[in-house]
């Protein structure tokens, strides 16, 4: 079996308790939720609950965590994407009259995807930005990009000072896999950019246990900038044909050559990367050569 670094106490949440969830107030009416595995947030308002996801992993157990805090009921459900770890078990909630909000690129990847665990929106908007105003509460909707699949969005409640961007990156932990299978590259860059020009106190990231604060996300900014770093100067020394004649791959098999080099270019990005980062982040040395992978293909193409 591999062998795996435990997890550092700083990575880890609150025990989640039998009940499945764990449920955080973080101030007016706002409140996180979690599985352990992910998480989202609801707010409570005058009349209802608006709610952000309902993730497959939850299921269930969002409503009895949203019971815990309020009988009231949910009145609004807004999609941060399209993805079914997310949103899959939104049927749990339908019913007649809950406004499901989201952008329209979500809405038109949900209509090819014909899930109906994952219910259509009901209220799309284009473009960049949209304000709702529920009950007398702020919540700002905006498209910077395709950090994480089109059509994702950044929720922000600026009287809670509370920024949900779901699968922006992982709380004190190393993003999973390929930066959380961003499309873009240079887009989850920026968003790292982008969440820091929002007054926030709270960040809702999606996964695992932990709400994060700005700090967090100077953290992932750093780490990333240290991956870039990496991947940039192992691009530099590592030669497609002196890692191939290393592996015995001849001249003919182009694609064995290829994948013996980006490997390479790897395994040095690996050596380059700072050690300081396994006392820093939990899960690096599960998710380094992926993230290492997906960084070094961006900085050789974008
Ligand atoms: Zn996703």
């Amino acid at each position: 079996m591999a062998e795996f670094a435990p997890v550092p106490d700083f990575a880890l949440g609150p025990e989640i308790p039998e009940s499945g969830y764990h449920v955080t107030a973080l101030g007016g009416g706002a409140y996180g939720i979690t599985s352990g595995m992910v998480n989202t947030m609801f707010l409570v308002t005058r009349k209802g609950v608006v709610l952000v996801d309902a993730p497959l992993d939850l299921g269930e157990t969002l409503l009895a965590g949203i019971e815990e805090v309020t009988p009231k009921p949910i009145t609004h459900l807004i999609y941060g994407h399209a993805h079914a770890d997310h949103i899959g078990a939104a049927h749990l909630l339908a019913r007649d009259n809950l406004k499901i909000i989201s952008h329209e690129l979500t809405g038109r990847f949900m209509q090819e995807a014909h899930d109906d665990k994952r219910p259509l929106p009901n209220e799309t908007f284009t473009g960049r930005r949209n304000e709702l105003n529920i009950d007398g509460q702020r919540i700002i909707l905006e498209y910077t990009g395709d950090w994480h699949q089109p059509g994702n969005l950044f929720i922000h409640l600026p009287e809670q000072k509370v920024l949900t961007a779901i699968d922006s990156f992982t709380v004190r932990n190393a993003p999973f896999f390929r930066l959380l299978f961003t499309p873009r590259v240079p887009a989850y860059f920026d968003a790292m950019d982008q969440m820091l020009d929002y007054d926030f106190e709270t960040v809702v990231s999606g996964h695992m246990a932990l709400f994060g604060t700005p700090e967090d996300v100077q953290t992932n900014r750093e780490y990333l900038h240290d991956l870039r770093t990496a991947a940039t100067e192992a691009l530099r020394e590592v030669d497609l044909g002196e890692a191939a004649a290393a592996a015995g791959v001849p001249e003919n098999n182009q694609q064995a050559r290829l994948k013996v080099w980006i490997d390479a270019v790897v395994a040095r990005a690996t050596e380059l990367m700072p050690a300081s980062w396994d006392k820093r982040l939990g899960g690096n040395d599960i998710f380094l050569p992926d993230n290492l992978n997906t960084v070094a293909w961006s900085v050789f193409m974008d």
